[in-house]
């Protein structure tokens, strides 16, 4: 896998890329199943600070649209993305299903 940020580091938020800054590699396997809770963005909160964007360790924030949109297939439901959103954006809500 080429991280993107390490060959090309961006000096303006628009280029910072929309998606994952990894190649699709090893972690294909949806990882969905097994979360209890999930992150939830109220786009009201949510600046597009991209904070949560940087610090998701699985890459599964991404921008759409001018928005911050969770790719849940793959999120873990670690809850780092809440904890790194200071301005209370990220709420972790039970899943369902469970
Ligand atoms: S850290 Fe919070 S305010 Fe910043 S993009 Fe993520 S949800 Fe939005
Ligand atoms: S809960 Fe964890 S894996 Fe899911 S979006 Fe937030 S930081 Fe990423």
């Amino acid at each position: 896998m080429k991280p993107f940020l390490r060959e090309n580091i961006p000096t303006d938020l628009e280029e910072i890329p929309d998606a994952p800054a990894y190649e699709a590699g090893y972690l294909v396997t949806k990882n969905a199943g097994w979360r209890n809770v999930r992150p939830v963005i109220d786009p009201l909160k949510c600046t597009v600070c991209l904070n949560c964007y940087l610090h998701c360790p699985d890459g599964v924030i991404f921008r759409k649209d001018g928005r911050v949109e969770i790719d849940y297939d793959f999120c873990k439901g670690c809850g780092i993305c809440k904890k790194i959103c200071r301005l209370g954006a990220i709420e972790m809500e039970a899943e369902k299903n469970g």
